[in-house]
């Protein structure tokens, strides 16, 4: 890999060199596709080249999401101002991106900015609220059952209290028949 033209080569040697401004920049045939998740349309100001070492491999990130990127050569590419911004300097929209495909691998970071430590802390903590959310619905289940055993009990209470009616019933149905039976004898 040559890091040679990293910083943007405007030539004012007068020598013949093709400056970073010769080129298209490497975003913009991609503008009209990707425009609706977010890329940015190119601008005017500072060209930069396309293949200077921090460009390359913040430009790389974005080959899973815009695969034509990978057929581009970052060496008769530059990159434009806008592009720089949005792609090279700050990680929002590649953030934007990898949160949009929601791609839990996010451990192949490798730039100043990404620290990979604060990835691993996220999934960490997003596990924790997971176990967090588990123990209550399992708290919640254990409660219901207990409740369900509870009721299940009053039942089995309430239909003893309904057999024990239904015998007194039954004994005063007796009582009351003997009493007819008396009467009959009598009268
Ligand atoms: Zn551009």
């Amino acid at each position: 890999m040559e890091f040679g033209n990293f910083l943007s080569v405007s030539t004012l040697s007068g020598h013949q060199k093709e400056t970073a401004a010769d080129h298209s920049c490497i975003f913009a045939g991609l503008v009209s596709t990707y425009n609706e998740v977010g890329l940015s349309f190119c601008g005017e100001g500072k060209w930069r080249n396309a293949n200077g070492p921090l460009a390359a491999k913040r430009i790389k990130l974005y080959y899973n999401y815009f695969p034509e990127l990978a057929n581009l050569s970052l060496d008769t590419h530059s990159i434009c101002s806008i592009h720089y911004n949005q792609i090279v300097i700050n990680n929002q929209f590649y953030e934007h991106l990898v949160g949009s495909v929601q791609e839990s691998q996010t451990s192949n970071f490798d730039t100043v900015e990404d620290n990979p430590r604060i990835n691993i802390t996220d999934s960490m903590n997003q596990l924790g609220s997971i176990q967090q959310f588990l123990e209550l619905v399992r708290q919640e289940n254990y409660q219901k059952s207990q409740l369900i055993t509870e009721l299940n009990g009053q039942i089995e209470l309430m239909q003893q209290y309904i057999d024990e009616q239904q015998n007194e019933i039954e004994e005063l149905k007796n009582k009351l028949q003997r009493a007819y039976n008396n009467m009959a004898e009598v009268f």
